[in-house]
């Protein structure tokens, strides 16, 4: 889609440029052509390992996957999609002060049980290399995935300009966020975590603060991704790769009869775990019991009943 007709600067081919396009690198040359020209900084890239081997990361995942191994003569490869998707990556830092209570129990000299509030606070610092996807929507599996594991291995990028783009082309999606953009959701994003690691550690927060910043500006990194679709038997599931390793980020497999006969197991377990605990409270004399035990059957049941009407499970990596 060349709508308002935009060209490669390089070589002329047509390029994807959406309203909200800040630079469309060309599928054909590689060559980065910023649309916001104030928007400018260096891109850098992963290279992608070719289609072969990312196929051959699909039929090794196959084979060792419990469910998968056993219908392999059944599955077939349908499509592979493959392209580079812009995140912006930065070492961020916070550094954070909390406040609040914990609920602990404790036993008394006479053998009783009680419980008392307790005031805590306690400060600590996250300092991690951090990315974000430099678009708005990207409908994709696994896209939060692909950032996680790359901030894991931490492959060495290198500039788009040095890069033998014959060997590694693939479409690219073009980025959306400026640096600017990218430095404040990346400082939002690490705040929080912190948030979060300070709400871990107490049972209610009363005060929060937190110190944000980077300790390098954000670069423009492309991640290559690879969708294989295969079919089993009439239906059609994905798996999402990382394309630097070949490395399997998220399924979506078939739900096996096997499947759904645990799942119908589980469901009349959860029925039985409901009359048990109303039966169990009535007998003790306790509602409370009869409404914990009826909850958690009901919910026991809910559940497996979801799963068995589904048709995909999802896994991870
Ligand atoms: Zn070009």
């Amino acid at each position: 889609m060349s709508a308002e007709g935009y060209r490669c600067s390089y070589c002329g081919a047509p390029l994807d440029v959406t309203p909200e396009t800040i630079v469309a690198v060309c599928e054909y040359c590689g060559h980065a052509n910023w649309i916001v020209e104030e928007a400018k900084t260096e891109v850098y890239m992963v290279s992608s390992l070719p289609r072969e081997m990312i196929e051959k990361a699909f039929w090794r995942r196959v084979e060792r996957d419990f469910d998968l191994s056993r219908i392999k003569r059944e599955i077939s490869v349908q499509e592979i999609q493959a392209y580079y998707a812009p995140y912006w990556f930065a070492p961020a830092v916070a550094r954070a002060y909390y406040e609040g209570y914990k609920t602990e129990t404790y036993t008394d000299s006479k053998g009783r049980v009680h419980t008392r509030r307790k005031h805590v606070s306690g400060r600590f610092t996250i300092d991690r290399y951090l990315g974000v996807i430099g678009r708005r929507a990207v409908e994709d599996m696994a896209i939060d995935e692909m950032e996680e594991h790359y901030v894991k291995s931490r492959i060495p990028y290198e500039p788009l300009s040095k890069v033998d783009w014959d060997r590694v082309k693939l479409k690219v999606l073009s980025a959306e966020y400026d640096e600017k953009t990218a430095k404040n959701l990346i400082l939002e994003e690490i705040w929080l975590e912190a948030k979060s690691r300070a709400k871990s550690n107490v049972d209610e927060l009363t005060k929060f603060e937190c110190d944000v910043w980077l300790k390098d500006k954000p670069r423009l990194i492309l991640l290559p991704y690879w969708l294989v679709v295969y079919r089993y038997k009439g239906g059609a599931y994905r798996v999402a790769f990382a394309g630097w390793d070949g490395h399997p980020l998220e399924a979506t497999e078939p739900v096996m009869l096997y499947h759904r006969l645990g799942y119908l197991a589980g469901a009349f377990l959860g029925t039985a775990v409901s009359g048990g605990g109303l039966a169990l409270g009535l007998a003790a004399n306790s509602w409370e019991i009869s409404i914990a035990g009826f909850l958690l059957g009901v919910g026991m049941s809910y559940l497996f009943g979801r799963k068995l009407t589904a048709d995909v499970r999802i896994e991870r990596g």
